[in-house]
């Protein structure tokens, strides 16, 4: 028994087979073609299928943008996927293979996977909060995650954490992605430091070479509380048992982490605790795979 999990990004797409377990058993990738996705997504499916051993039973697809996830159609594609808003995803995998395929947002699926086989494992109610390009979250009430009407929840993202503040690609101002992203820190170090530093990155900022200098010192303080309210945010929306963090401007936390934590600790009214993301690049495809498994078996128990 065997489950396909695939991962679609605006530059890569990543697809594996998993058993039942999670591992790995074999991985395919390949750029993505963005006048073509669904082409490439029915193509890397035929080749896992045909080097598959055991029989497959569902299909996972994680992709980036916001999902129907009742019908398995793409609501609103990210500007890095043109023409894949409309895509009947579940639709068009199922006539093909005729195996069951389910379809939901990258950051969902990542979630998913946190909760079956990284840091949220045991926990129930927690948000996965992924600090990349962009900020996006995955919500998990009661074991289920929570998609919302449109596939938009857990856009935390776009939530207003400086009303007038920096100008977001959403159309509004002063979103916490313009705070606390990877993109975020890159303009910060444009806006403060001086032209002879400012070809730091994200990463320098954190490291003990810039340690004593004040314009990056009150970069990384912002950030910290920046990210900190962020979260005191989606605490009262959510209330969950755990947060976990993860995403590229976690890569570099081993230089952060514990001042973020210090930080948080000085905070009021904080009830959830505080993890780092274990699962790294894979998290999506994992959780796709995870979340199709999870289907296929509520649906035989309830047959
Ligand atoms: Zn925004």
């Amino acid at each position: 028994m065997a489950f396909i999990g695939i991962d679609v990004g605006g530059t890569k797409i990543n697809a594996g087979l998993f058993s039942k377990s999670g591992e790995l058993i074999s991985f395919h990738n390949r750029q993505t073609n963005l006048h073509d996705v669904m082409d490439q997504l029915v193509s890397i499916t035929s080749e896992i299928i045909l080097e598959a051993q055991s029989d497959i039973c569902a299909i996972g697809v994680a992709t980036a943008g916001k999902v129907d996830v009742q019908k398995g159609v793409i609501t609103d594609a990210t500007p890095n996927l043109p023409n894949w808003t409309g895509t009947h995803v579940k639709g068009i995998m199922e006539d093909r293979f005729s195996i069951p395929a389910v379809v939901d947002n990258d950051a969902n699926m990542a979630a998913y996977a946190e909760g079956a086989f990284g840091a949220a494992k045991g926990f129930t109610n927690y948000v996965c909060v992924t600090l990349g390009t962009g900020v996006g979250a995955g919500v998990v009430v009661n074991g289920q995650l929570v998609t919302g009407s449109r596939g938009g929840c857990g856009e935390v993202g776009h939530m207003i954490l400086y009303p007038g503040g920096y100008p977001c690609n959403c159309g509004l101002h002063g979103c916490f992605e313009q705070y606390v992203s990877g993109t975020a820190l890159m303009a910060s170090i444009s806006r403060n430091i001086k032209l002879s530093k400012n070809k730091l990155t994200p990463k320098d900022l954190f490291s003990v070479t810039w340690a004593e200098d004040e314009a990056v010192n009150q970069i990384k303080e912002r950030f910290y509380h920046d990210l900190v309210f962020g979260l005191q945010n989606i605490q009262a929306v959510i209330d969950p048992e755990l947060i976990v963090i993860g995403g590229g401007v976690v890569d570099s936390s081993e230089n952060w982490w514990n001042d973020f934590l210090k930080v948080l600790d000085r905070a009021n009214n904080i009830h959830f605790q505080i993890k780092k993301a274990e699962l790294k690049n894979h998290a999506g495809m994992l959780g796709a795979a995870a979340l199709a498994g999870k289907h296929i078996e509520s649906r035989n128990s309830s047959l």
